[in-house]
This record gives C-alpha cells, structure tokens and sequence, in this order.
C-alpha cells in the first residue's frame, strides 16, 4: 500500500491585499490606523490621509499637525 498522502497539497498565500504599486512610495501611521483613518503617510511630502478607513477614491492628504489633532482625540 502506498502510505504517501498529497493532502498536504493546499496553497496558501499570505500576500498583502493591498499590495498597489502605486502606493510604494507611502507609509502608514499606526496611531492614525488606530484611530479608524486610512493613515497613509505621503512620504515625499510627510502628509497624512485622514480619509476613512477603505475610504472610495484617493487619498487626500493632509499636514502632520491636522494628523496630530486626530490621535490627540480631535
Ligand atoms: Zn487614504
């Protein structure tokens, strides 16, 4: 009897869904995902997105210190 199993066959894949190229030149600020916004730093410019999380449409960005009133409870 041939013992060898091919149950163990499944294929996961733990890729990132949001995986868009062109959002390679952006971050995301814990403390604004924390707070339910899109978060999504614009590095070049240092702005944030204070858009909803999974917000439609793109991102708007916004200056560190709207940003800050954000985490701060504003
Ligand atoms: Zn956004």
């Amino acid at each position: 009897m041939n013992a060898e199993a091919s149950a163990n066959g499944a294929e996961t894949y733990a890729a990132a869904p949001d995986g868009r190229p062109d959002l390679s030149n952006t971050n995301v600020r814990e403390d604004l995902a924390m707070a339910g916004r899109c978060a999504l730093v614009h590095l070049p410019t240092g702005r944030t997105c204070l858009l909803p999380l999974r917000h439609q449409g793109p991102c708007e960005f916004h200056r560190p210190q709207e940003a800050q009133d954000i985490v701060n409870g504003g």
